[in-house]
């Protein structure tokens, strides 16, 4: 490097902290940051899209509920309060997240059960109504669970898979959904948010479309739940199932969420039928009959301590409006994108997202042939992406607690490690 290189990659690094700052200060939901366990350390997480910080209050509420709760009350806690948790969380999530009215959302088993469980009771509904219908379409980029349980419900059921090929930069598009629905179609199931490329759907559209070829759709909102607005009623969904470790920063493990609109509840039957979902749990009854309304889509005793932590997440969004959420992702992706530009641009990267922000959900991949290394080079610094084949490092940025400051510092690592590992190379 000649001097003159060095002063110009000073002054771009100034000019990138300038912005920073000036973004961090003017940032209207900068001190939610401090909600978070280690928002005070060096350690940058870029990881918030696969498991979400915990915030400082799930820290003493797990505490207490060990001790005042679970310790105090014994089993009368599910009388009190926890057979109604499930229901009471589900529509603080509807509310504040995904555009659900009361009575549509329940918390319960993991994304991939209550996937299963939904998918399946989808395709007997539409099948159950016109036999034709035995396709159940997803796009070969979706989630591999996704993908893998539309599999095993077409093999028990009768049915086939119907794939559709996406270009991974721009996703599944209206005329790729439009192409592959029709008179055979029983349901779709799409992700909101590609885990990969973080391309965002249009999901009106989408559902319109589904609509129209006569069929049933199931969301998978994983990556939008707490980072991209959703409006499950408006964009008349069918179906909808997204995680809660994740922007929703439930803990690992923590139980996901189920969409049903009200006007589809009491057709679906879903297949694991247990006492929990039943029409009267106490009756302890010879035979099976479903509730009405969300609970036939519960199984099992609900998991409640794992329940407990996305409440304090939920609180920080009831306060903080998803609107401003989703501002402060945009303009978090947007200073990735920038940065990502200016310093790794020039060592091969190559931005793998979405470039229209109106495209792109909250986190940024980042593409080049070591980033399997560096990922684990990052990890040994303490600082968090991860790593997804072929070649992405995805930036995860969590609005409620990533900084911009962060963002860059960060990336700067990135930047380094990318250069050692390239050259290592
Ligand atoms: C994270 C994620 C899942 C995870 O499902 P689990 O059952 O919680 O393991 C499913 N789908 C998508 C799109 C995801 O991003």
């Amino acid at each position: 490097m000649t001097n003159t290189d060095g002063s110009r990659a000073g002054s771009m690094l100034a000019e990138l902290a300038a912005a920073a700052s000036a973004l961090d200060a003017a940032d209207p939901l900068r001190h939610h940051r401090d909600a978070f366990v280690g928002a005070e350390t060096s350690l940058v997480y870029f990881d918030g899209n696969s498991l979400g910080r915990p915030p400082r209050a799930s820290v003493d509420r797990l505490a207490a509920f060990a001790r005042d709760e679970w310790g105090q009350r014994l089993i009368r806690g599910w009388d009190e309060e926890w057979m109604q948790l499930p229901f009471d969380i589900g529509d603080r999530i509807g509310g504040a997240a995904i555009g659900a009215a009361p009575g549509q959302t329940v918390v319960g088993d993991s994304t991939t059960v209550l996937l299963y469980k939904l998918v399946r009771a989808a395709f007997d509904a539409a099948s159950a109504d016109d036999p034709a219908r035995v396709e159940i379409v997803v796009d070969r980029d979706n989630f591999p669970t996704d993908r893998y349980l539309v599999e095993g419900i077409a093999a028990e059921r009768g049915g086939r898979v119907r794939w559709v090929d996406v270009d991974v930069a721009s996703g599944v598009t209206a005329e790729a959904l439009s192409a592959a629905v029709g008179p055979t179609t029983a349901v779709v199931l799409l992700s909101h948010v590609a885990y990969r490329s973080g391309y965002l759907a249009d999901a009106a559209t989408l559902t319109r479309i589904a609509h129209e070829a006569g069929a049933l759709i199931v969301w998978d909102l994983c990556h939008s739940a707490g980072s991209v607005p959703v409006q499950a009623d408006e964009w008349d969904f069918d179906i909808a199932v997204g995680c809660t470790y994740k922007y929703l920063n439930g803990g690992p493990g923590s139980p996901a969420f189920a969409y049903v609109a009200a006007r589809l509840q009491d057709r679906l039957v879903q297949p694991i039928q247990g006492w929990m979902g039943a029409a009267d749990v106490f009756a302890m009854g010879p035979t099976y009959a479903p509730a009405s309304g969300m609970r036939r889509f519960l199984s099992g005793t609900p998991p409640i301590v794992g329940m407990l932590a996305m409440q304090d997440t939920l609180s920080l969004i009831e306060d903080a409006g998803i609107d401003a959420i989703r501002a402060k992702s945009v303009a978090l992706t947007e200073f990735a994108v920038r940065v990502s530009d200016a310093l790794l641009g020039p060592l091969g990267a190559t931005v793998a997202s979405p470039r229209t922000a109106a495209e792109r959900g909250g986190h940024v991949t980042l593409s080049h042939p070591v980033m399997r290394a560096v990922t684990a080079r990052l990890w040994s610094e303490d600082v968090i992406p991860d790593y997804r084949d072929p070649g992405g490092l995805r930036i995860g940025l969590s609005p409620l607690s990533t900084s911009f400051a962060e963002t860059l510092d960060g990336l700067r690592a990135v930047e380094s490690a990318l250069r050692a590992e390239a050259s290592a190379g």
